[in-house]
């Protein structure tokens, strides 16, 4: 390992940030060893403030209708061979108690931009879940909406939103969606979101097209400077019926070293080792967590639906039942000396410090 490299690493533990041009040195230079020392430093800071607990959300998946058009994900509008479905709200509260009676005190509600959420329908959604279970935490990650409707959404009791800004670099932004897509516009999103009061997370895909070692270099210094509560980033797959068909997937020892310097970088963030990492590699998620990430989300959508919210090609956990899905993430976290807690999972301010 270039010991350069590491006093760089070292830097970005003690300061919390670094140049834009070190991050990318980080990401060119990158070798086992480095990733090994990034992970083991990440570990220590991460340790200091959440101990071996790991964060559980339930992720409820409640459309695949899209308005949008993203050219590497496999709900987009276009896709006319996608299966479309979506979840009525009786059905999204019943996952929600089941969700409760096996220990998930955070849901988090994903889907398309489907346009049968009205804000009307979905605060209905949202504070229906807050007055059954006030101990819980409602995330939202429903894409751009306009700031009136976010702000609907906050006073209903949503707590947090994720909206991954996908790429920080506009050029990058404007290959990988379609000319009605605007990184502007993206922006504003999460400028609203972080307004208004909600919990934000943004994040990136690592490996996704044309992506170079100095957009993975301007996601870091995004993150670092809009300081979100999480940040959810995994790698790219190729979904079989989008133009990226052929394209690579996104690397898992790339990701890993990401999370880690986004724990080096800010040590409280909530970072999920994510499904599309669970999917690329058998211990994907397992290695995110070693690698400094303090969050999984296991899957409480109806099994009858899971398959169809297909992001991307061979997404793993589409088959099982709730209960068994936490309970695998909970024996695998158990498995490298971590245990999930029953807990809304909020950031935790450093005992140490
Ligand atoms: N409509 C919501 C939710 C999008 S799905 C929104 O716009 O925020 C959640 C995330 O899945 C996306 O933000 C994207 O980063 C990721 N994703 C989509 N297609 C993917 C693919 N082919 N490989 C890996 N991740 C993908």
């Amino acid at each position: 390992m270039q010991e350069n490299l590491a006093h760089l690493v070292d830097v970005l533990a003690t300061r919390h940030v670094l140049p834009v041009e070190d991050y990318e040195r980080l990401v060119v230079g990158r070798s086992p060893e480095l990733a090994a020392y990034a992970a083991g430093r990440a570990v220590e800071l991460r340790k200091a403030i959440y101990g071996t607990d790991v964060f559980v959300r339930g992720l409820i998946e409640i459309s695949n209708h899209c308005k949008n058009d993203c050219r590497y994900c496999g709900v987009r509008r276009s896709n006319a061979t996608a299966r479309r479905y979506r979840l009525l709200p009786e059905v999204i509260l019943s996952c929600v108690d089941e969700g409760y009676d096996l220990g998930f005190r955070t849901f988090v509600l994903q889907g398309g931009e489907d346009p049968w959420f009205t804000d009307d329908r979905l605060c209905d959604i949202v504070a229906s879940i807050k007055a059954a279970h006030p101990d819980c935490a409602v995330t939202l990650s429903v894409g751009e909406r306009g700031r009136a409707s976010y702000q609907a959404l906050f006073d209903a009791g949503a707590d947090r939103y994720l909206l991954r800004h996908e790429t920080a670099t506009r050029e990058h932004y404007e290959l990988l969606h379609p000319a009605q897509m605007s990184f502007d516009e993206r922006m504003r999103c999460l400028r609203d979101l972080r307004d208004i009061g909600f919990a934000v997370g943004c994040g990136f895909m690592v490996g996704s097209p044309y992506q170079t070692s100095a957009h993975l270099a301007a996601d870091l210094k995004f993150v670092e400077e809009f300081r979100p509560q999480m940040c959810g980033i995994g790698p790219f797959v190729p979904h079989h019926a989008t133009e990226y068909a052929q394209c690579p997937c996104g690397s898992v020892d790339l990701t890993c070293l990401l999370l880690s310097l986004l724990r080096l970088m800010q040590p409280n963030l909530l970072l999920p080792a994510t499904t599309a990492l669970g999917t690329l590699d058998p211990r994907g998620r397992e290695k995110g967590i070693l690698a400094g990430a303090n969050v999984v989300m296991p899957n409480l959508s109806p099994t009858a639906v899971r398959g169809k919210y297909e992001l991307y090609d061979n997404k793993i956990c589409t088959g099982e039942e709730s209960a068994q899905c936490r309970d695998c993430l909970g024996a695998r976290m158990l498995s490298i000396g971590y245990q999930v807690v029953v807990d809304r999972g909020d950031p935790r301010q450093d005992q140490t410090a």
